[in-house]
């Protein structure tokens, strides 16, 4: 296995203001032991998401805790109508309706979760709601929805034009569309608390029905603060047959960084299902001392890592070469 040279492609602001990206030189590693833990630290999957961890520091450096920073951070993505797998502007089903998945858990062991939510913009924050106000971890569908409206969140129409006419040519061609881009942040505060979280409209074009591995606690998302925490993106199908959040964080506990960590999970899919054609799996993990791990099933995962003074993207190693 090769050492994991996470090469650093882009860098943003850290907080307030615009988001100012700009390519830079790739040849730069992420040291990933950032052991000072008066220094908040903030991880997320893609590398578009650099604008979310800007807005989860932002929170983090006026002294509010991780659960915060998630929801908001996360909101940011959910918002946004150019991202076509999270939210707003999210690809629909095959049936043309934008269905979401979302987790968010705290270091307390707290976590509440969503699924096949419709016409409600941010997941995320419904999700948390479940935590908070609810004795459950999972709320679905219409019940999801009716639990969102009775909490002040309003109906909207989240199938943009974009998203509209690119289903429409799906149905008529029948193509396959590639679309792995979950939001997946975790985020260590000023007081050393863990918090993380997950938002996605899931596989474009899925079967109308269908739950990814993103609202699935220990799945896509897992967060012990004891330990550390692990999120996932990429073929759900996958990470929730292995668990695979939930055994990096395991694997972390035995002792393995969370990089190793990382490529035993990848490891884990790769050699239990054979078939791996059109399939990736991605997971990004962050110890309580505020290590990063990164890995990936095939190439092309990024992901952003941001401290204090620092908002970047690198590229992940992986597993087939
Ligand atoms: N993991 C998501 C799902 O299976 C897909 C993604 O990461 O975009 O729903």
């Amino acid at each position: 296995m090769k050492i994991n040279r996470r090469n650093f492609i882009k860098t943003g602001a850290v907080a307030g203001g615009g988001i100012l990206l700009s390519q830079i030189p790739s040849s730069k590693i992420f040291s990933s032991s950032i052991k000072d833990l008066k220094n908040p630290i903030v991880v997320s999957t893609w590398e578009p998401n650099l604008k979310s961890n800007a807005k989860a520091m932002e929170i983090l450096l006026t002294g509010n805790n991780s659960l915060n920073a998630i929801e908001e951070g996360i909101k940011v993505t959910e918002a946004d109508p150019t991202d076509s797998s999270v939210g707003y502007g999210g690809l629909p089903d095959a049936e043309g309706v934008v269905t979401l998945d979302a987790s968010i858990m705290d270091w307390s062991g707290n976590a509440g979760s969503v699924a096949f939510l419709q016409n409600i913009m941010h997941p995320i924050s419904v999700a948390r709601l479940v935590m908070e106000k609810t004795k459950h971890v999972m709320l679905a569908g219409e019940g999801a929805k009716k639990f969102a409206l009775e909490n002040g969140f309003k109906e909207e129409n989240l199938l943009t034009e974009e998203s509209r006419t690119a289903w429409l040519k799906w149905k008529e061609k029948n193509e396959k569309k590639d679309n792995h881009d979950t939001i997946g942040m975790l985020a260590i505060d000023k007081f050393s608390n863990m918090s993380g979280g997950v938002s996605t409209s899931g596989m474009a074009f899925k079967l109308h029905g269908r739950v990814g591995d993103s609202p699935i606690i220990g799945a896509a998302m897992f967060v012990d603060n004891e330990v550390g925490g692990a999120v996932s993106t990429g073929n759900g199908e996958y990470v929730m047959r292995t668990l695979g959040s939930f055994l990096i964080v395991e694997k972390m506990r035995e002792g393995n960084s969370p990089q190793k960590a990382c490529e035993l999970a990848v490891e884990r899919v790769y050699k239990s299902y054979k078939n791996l054609i059109d399939v990736n799996v991605c997971y990004i993990a962050l110890s309580k001392s505020g290590e990063v791990g990164a890995y990936s099933l095939k190439k092309g995962f990024t992901y952003c890592v941001t401290t204090p003074d620092d908002n970047k993207s690198y590229e992940s190693d992986f597993l087939i070469k």
